[in-house]
């Protein structure tokens, strides 16, 4: 068996964890999309394909300017990927998700506060929700990055998730934590129970917390 070089390994990761998020509920409908640095450029998933039967050959490479290098059509959502890569040289990963919970939150367009320490995981006080845009828009790409300044999460209005990280892993374990973060606090919202928000001070204390563990990413 001849190793697999780093392409063909970024490849493979990426369709895993498309897949794993899609078996754990977070892509309903074919729903979703993830991308991960590749030269000059991205490679995204395609638009509209069953995750279960994606192969890393499925993806599609796409250079600076949104053009097709190699592969078929890109997901819907590029130009938000895109954005994402321009604005943010720290990002080296996006994942976007229509995860159930996080999303019902989104359509409240209520984002997530720091009712809960592990908030922070996404860089800052709270998880913002963006302005809603109709999905696959520069309007959408627009808003989102809106919504991320200073963030490395934040939920799409009406529409779901977006993570980024500093590595493919890094994206797809925020983007988990999102949803179960916005599970709790539904939760906590539906039982009537007043949540505590955690403070300023409190959740810089967090930050550096989890800076001393490394587990920023
Ligand atoms: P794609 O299948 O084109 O990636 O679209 C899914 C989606 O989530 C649009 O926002
Ligand atoms: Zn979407």
């Amino acid at each position: 068996m001849t190793r697999p070089g780093a392409a063909e390994a970024k490849r493979a990761e990426l369709v895993r964890l498309a897949q794993a998020l899609d078996a754990a509920g977070m892509m309903p409908s074919k729903s979703g999309n993830l991308s991960c640095r590749a030269g000059d450029g991205m490679l995204i998933t395609p638009s509209g394909l069953p995750y279960a039967a994606m192969t890393p050959g499925d993806l599609v490479w796409l250079g600076p300017d949104g053009q097709v290098r190699s592969g078929g059509r890109p997901s819907s959502e590029w130009r938000l990927h895109q954005a994402i890569y321009r604005a943010r040289p720290e990002v080296a990963a996006v994942v976007h998700t229509h995860s159930p919970k996080a999303t019902a939150l989104s359509c409240a367009r209520r984002g997530i506060p720091a009712f809960h320490y592990m908030v922070a995981l996404a860089g800052g006080d709270d998880i913002r929700c963006s302005d809603y845009a109709t999905f696959g828009t520069a309007e959408l790409a627009e808003a989102t990055l809106r919504a991320l300044e200073g963030r490395r999460a934040a939920l799409l209005a009406n529409h779901g998730v977006v993570a980024v990280g500093s590595s493919l892993a890094a994206a797809y374990a925020l983007a988990l934590e999102v949803e179960n973060l916005a599970g709790q606090y539904l939760a906590l919202l539906a039982s009537g129970l007043a949540p505590v928000l955690l403070g300023e001070a409190e959740m810089a204390e967090v930050r550096a917390q989890f800076g001393a563990y490394k587990r920023l990413g």
